[in-house]
């Protein structure tokens, strides 16, 4: 009987240190495999191009999320909720990018603007939108009460292709017209904005 007691100590011994050998190794594949993955969503969001990565958001969004539970931070294009937000940028700068629809700060503040200062949502407008960001334009696409069109010189999602400086619509056009980082990487921007100017209506 104490011999079998004895032998039972052994078992529960051997299985307990195994047990935290486990643990031990376990806790360090984590530890390895946060730091690996930080690396690789570094390495992702600097050199994949942001059009690339918005296509394949979905399957992004999902893995990265999950590195990236809780809420200490809100995207207001997407209303989703992160412990904060992917680095972005040359320098990989830290808290920029949403892992779900990969908007930029610039892209919450403009969608906070146009929510809480405009009747973008809600009225009946005609807008341009040019050079239509992808975490904007299938959201802007759904609103009912928008007249939208987008357009751009090259971008495949715009519907109109066109030169700013020299725009086929008929003046007084548009109540709207979003033109987000655009003019300062045109020559004559002048021209641009006389355009813009000629297809606004007018206070538009
Ligand atoms: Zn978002």
């Amino acid at each position: 009987m104490l011999k079998n007691n004895k032998r039972v100590i052994i078992l529960i011994k051997t299985i307990l240190y195994f047990d935290n050998l486990c643990m031990e190794n376990l806790i360090l594949i984590l530890q390895n495999y946060t730091i690996y993955m930080k690396e690789i969503i570094k390495f992702i969001v600097r050199k994949i191009p942001r059009p690339v990565l918005i296509k394949f958001s979905f399957v992004f969004g999902k893995l990265v999320g999950i590195f990236y539970m809780g809420n200490k931070v809100e995207c207001t294009v997407c209303t989703k909720k992160f412990r904060k937000f992917l680095p972005y940028g040359n320098q990989g700068q830290e808290n920029r990018l949403c892992p779900s629809c990969l908007s930029l700060e610039r892209h919450r503040l403009i969608w906070l603007f146009l929510k809480k200062k405009t009747g973008f949502f809600t009225d009946k407008l005609d807008v341009l939108h040019i050079a239509p960001e992808q975490p904007f334009y299938k959201r802007f696409e759904r609103l009912k009460n928008l007249n939208y069109t987008t357009a751009d010189l090259e971008s495949p999602i715009a519907k109109v292709k066109m030169d700013i400086r020299e725009m086929p619509f008929n003046d007084n056009s548009f109540d709207v017209l979003l033109c987000n980082h655009v003019l300062e990487h045109i020559d004559n921007e002048l021209k641009a904005t006389k355009e813009i100017n000629r297809v606004l209506k007018p206070g538009g």
